[in-house]
């Protein structure tokens, strides 16, 4: 891949985490030209650009040097890890940035009852998450089988799809409104500023040390 001299960070196109993100790295005196396509943005005073794209895909852009930095859910990043392995192992969280804040958890419904993981034996799980799903279920050894769903997760129990869910929570509005219990939680979970456990020995080096700088004060700010 060609060198680049540029810091690149990749950041979520359009959901939760696109205003917060922005907004975060305004603080740290950042600005953007918006590009027409909008899946690049052009930095204008330091040499830091955005690349907008779906949550899933920052850390794979990460770990394939597409981009240096990345602004996504824990989950997200500890999902990837787990699923893609040694390849991952060298993504790290540089920085918590304390927004976007949810929970993993186990849900069931409510007519059911359980009192420890081993109760979910036999049952089927749903979730987007197989693979923190998954590392929770041998931990706990219960053998219970994973339905990977894309979305719409917390109707599977209704639908017949399955016996219980594995999802994101914040409130826990939804689970209620799906007459769910919530019985486990498997990660806390909020935006990270993540890279490769090495900064790069260039400019971008420099950069990202001056951009953590600059973050350290704006979160010290906000708390
Ligand atoms: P994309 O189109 O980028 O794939 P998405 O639908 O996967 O979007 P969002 O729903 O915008 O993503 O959520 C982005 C992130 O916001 C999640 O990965 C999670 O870290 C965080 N988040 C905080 N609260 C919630 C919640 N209640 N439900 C889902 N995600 C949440
Ligand atoms: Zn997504």
């Amino acid at each position: 891949m060609k060198p680049r001299d540029r810091l690149r960070i990749a950041m979520q196109k359009s959901g939760r985490l696109t205003e917060p993100a922005l907004d975060v790295l305004k603080r740290c005196g950042l600005t953007f030209r918006q590009s027409r396509d909008k899946l690049f943005c052009f930095g204008e005073g330091e040499p830091v650009d955005l690349l907008l794209v779906r949550d899933d895909d920052i850390p794979g852009l990460i770990a394939q040097g597409v981009c240096d930095l990345g602004i996504v859910g824990r989950n997200v990043l500890d999902e990837f890890k787990g699923v893609a392995g040694d390849a991952a192992a060298a993504l790290t969280e540089w920085r918590p940035l304390g927004f976007g804040r949810c929970r993993l958890s186990i849900a069931v419904p409510q007519d059911v009852d359980y009192t420890v993981p081993k109760d979910l034996d036999g049952l089927r799980i749903a979730t987007s998450y197989p693979g923190l799903l998954g590392q929770w279920l041998r931990r706990n050894e219960v053998d219970a089988a994973v339905v990977t769903l894309a979305g719409s997760v917390e109707i599977a129990p209704k639908l017949g799809t399955a016996d219980a869910i594995c999802d994101l929570v914040q409130s826990g509005g939804t689970l209620v409104a799906n007459q769910l219990r919530e019985t486990d939680v498997l990660l806390q979970s909020e935006a990270v500023l993540a890279g490769p456990d090495t900064l790069p020995t260039d400019e971008r080096g420099d950069m990202i040390e001056l951009l953590l700088k600059r973050l350290d004060g704006v979160i010290q700010v906000r708390e």
